[in-house]
């Protein structure tokens, strides 16, 4: 179903919007924003401690939040795990069950069994790195104690809908974001060229990188690996984006939409939540039309990315490949957020530095934007200052009131 028809089936389901939590600033973004739920990395039980992951401290200040608002906080445990890093899980689980986490994003069978010893009542969704891609796949991991999985991002829209027709599971598809040239993350290149394993969700994205072929007698020189006049694609995946698609999801009967990105900035996770949320409580009615407004796409190219595409949904669309640039491409650069003081005159944390005089944007739920001038900018104390510097916490005049959470952006190439 694209843009602009007419839902089929009778009362269209409202999906979950699952988004990224890399870390409590993030989190706070995403559901400041919008989401229904997010998705945390923990930082122990052998995996590789990684920026932003959430210690039990911070779990707990995560829960406390995600709980106050009536939202859903999950944590990843979707690592394989070798042999020796088993009594350190099942230490971990033995802490973390105090927090009654919602649910715990797992792959590893012998994850699963573990947690079902340790904490047998505890919800489990089955990470894509499952690659779950039929029912009979989907009722296995039923009886196996998983209530949602998160299906391989290979499937089409068709395949989609022969698995909610074959199991009563609930089903979670990814939306937005990074695709893998392997096969829903279980690939090494990444563990092998810098030690973060995309299996334990740190993938640094290598196959993304430009490469080059250097004989071994002549170091230094390189020659370029080229297919056509481009360049050369062969690991160029498209980046996802299905907000033209969500209608069709919807009817498909998927219960869960996530955005991909933990690793990806405080402005992503944001900006990508506003324009699902708002997508998403613009579904029509049975009978009604889903008109896919120009303005979420606009949006959704401010976020650095890739090119966008439809991945596997169609698959003779043929867009999971681009032929040209792997860059990454956005269109604005993230300035701060508002930290304090409602109405017209804020104090903004400082991400990149800007000058008074900039054009600015302030960026708040809801898809509500406003552009202005910044005339003046200053202390918190009021002393006027000629510039304001990352990680300064700085007082200006917006147009419209803010609150603490929203954003301020910038067009790329705007910076006096
Ligand atoms: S390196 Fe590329 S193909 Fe491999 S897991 Fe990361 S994004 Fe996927």
């Amino acid at each position: 179903m694209e843009n602009g028809v007419v839902a089929e089936h009778g009362t269209m389901l409202k999906p979950e919007l699952l988004a990224p939590g890399g870390d409590l600033e993030k989190l706070e973004s995403a559901l400041y924003f919008g989401a229904d739920a997010v998705y945390v990395g923990g930082a122990r039980f052998g995996l590789r401690a990684m920026a932003g992951n959430f210690s039990l401290p911070q779990l707990q200040a995560a829960r406390k939040l995600v709980r106050g608002l009536g939202k859903k906080l999950y944590l990843t445990l979707n690592a394989y795990l070798a042999p020796e890093e088993i009594p350190a899980l099942r230490d971990h689980l033995e802490e973390l069950k105090p927090l009654d986490l919602d649910a715990y994003i797992v792959s590893d069978p012998g994850v699963v069994a573990l947690i079902r010893e340790v904490d047998p009542d505890r919800t489990l969704h089955l990470s894509t790195q499952a690659n779950t891609t039929n029912a009979a796949a989907a009722v296995f991991w039923g009886r196996n104690g998983i209530r949602r999985i998160n299906l391989a991002r290979e499937l089409s829209l068709e395949q989609l809908k022969a698995i909610r027709s074959g199991c009563d599971l609930e089903l979670e598809t990814f939306v937005h974001g990074a695709m893998c040239m392997a096969y829903s993350g279980r690939c090494l290149l990444s563990a092998a060229l810098t030690g973060r394993s995309a299996n334990q969700g740190a993938c640094t994205h290598p196959c993304r990188w430009g490469y080059a072929l250097q004989e071994e007698t002549r170091p230094g020189e390189f020659f370029p690996v080229e297919e056509d006049g481009a360049g050369a694609y062969l690991l160029n995946s498209r980046d996802l984006c299905l907000v033209e698609q969500l209608p069709a999801l919807a009817a498909a009967g998927i219960d869960g939409l996530k955005i991909e990105g933990r690793m990806k900035s405080r402005y992503y996770a944001a900006v990508v939540t506003d324009v699902y949320r708002t997508a998403l409580d613009s579904l029509p009615e049975p009978g009604g039309e889903y008109r896919c407004d120009p303005r979420w796409r606009e949006e959704l190219e401010t976020v650095s990315h890739r090119p966008y595409g439809t991945g596997f949904l169609f698959p003779e669309r043929g867009e999971q490949i681009h032929p040209a640039t792997s860059s990454y491409i956005r269109s604005h650069d993230f300035i701060g957020v508002l930290v304090a003081g409602f109405g017209r005159s804020p104090l903004v944390q400082v991400r990149n530095r800007f000058f008074p005089g900039e054009t600015l944007e302030l960026v708040a739920p809801g898809m509500r934007r406003t552009v202005f001038s910044c005339a003046a900018i200053r202390t918190s104390d009021g002393e006027l200052l000629s510039v304001a510097q990352p990680n300064a916490v700085v007082a200006i005049d917006l147009p419209a009131a803010g609150k603490p959470g929203d954003l301020l952006r910038r067009k790329k190439g705007g910076a006096s």
